[in-house]
């Protein structure tokens, strides 16, 4: 009764920013400065960047690992990295835009901690383009990472979600918020060993709405792949209750050292 109570807030929250963000939308046209240097441009320049920072996005081109989609070197002879080797995934593959690096770091910071909420259409342009030009398939709905509810209240708003609801309308796929849920407050991961953060995130994700899921492709949306355990663990749960392919296409990936 409670948590439905929540939910149910935290759904008209979502609704009601839709509407903010359609407003804002409307007063402040898109593509007038670069979301990274805030230079003015020309409208039709691509994600809302000057040439020189679009130029300063290192893009994930080459040679990848089939399972991850960090980048590998060219001279690497296997077609995944040691970590996809020695690990179980419970989706079948990830495909990331671009290195997280400075640049991409700075974006990402922007949307999360500066609020700049409208760099999530930009992003959803670029993992847009980049899904189109994967293998990816007959996806039947979009699942963006959910934050634990006190972080969503705390941040006032789910990133993953942003750039879910713009991936989903430029797309056509239906976005999902309600099955997939993060029932543990995990602490932040950035300082966290690989076997910290699986532990860290144990049981952090419940499926509460199974038949929404059940034989279903799922993309799921996320803004940075480190070691892949957030995404894997919320894989795990959605094969778990019935999902069909999960599939994971997050904005920026780190390498593999
Ligand atoms: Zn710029
Ligand atoms: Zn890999």
């Amino acid at each position: 009764m409670w948590s439905s109570k929540i939910r149910c807030s935290i759904e008209y929250k979502k609704i009601l920013y839709d509407y903010w963000d359609t407003f804002l939308n409307f007063i402040y046209p898109r593509n007038i400065y670069c979301i990274i240097c805030n230079i003015s441009i020309d409208n039709d320049e691509k994600y809302s960047l000057c040439s020189k920072c679009r130029a300063s996005l290192q893009f994930i081109e080459g040679k990848i690992c089939i399972k991850c989609g960090k980048p590998l070197d060219e001279e690497y002879l296997l077609d995944k990295c040691h970590q996809c080797i020695n690990s179980e995934y419970f989706y079948t593959n990830a495909i990331s835009c671009m290195e997280y690096d400075d640049i991409s770091k700075k974006i990402i910071y922007d949307l999360k901690y500066s609020k700049k909420r409208y760099i999530s259409y930009h992003m959803a342009e670029i993992m847009r383009d980049i899904f189109a030009k994967s293998d990816i398939k007959d996806i039947d709905l979009i699942v963006p990472v959910p934050l634990h509810r006190q972080k969503e209240r705390e941040r006032t708003f789910n990133q993953s979600y942003l750039i879910g609801k713009y991936l989903g309308k430029m797309t056509d796929i239906d976005i999902d918020v309600t099955s997939l849920i993060r029932v543990k407050n995990t602490m932040t991961q950035n300082r966290l060993s690989r076997e910290e953060r699986i532990e860290n995130l144990k049981d952090a994700f419940k499926v509460i709405r199974d038949d929404n899921i059940k034989d279903k492709n799922i993309l799921l949306i996320d803004d940075v792949f480190t070691t892949g355990a957030t995404v894997n663990e919320c894989s795990r749960v959605l094969v778990e209750k019935g999902a069909g392919e999960v599939y994971v296409l997050t904005f920026a990936t780190g390498r593999n050292v």
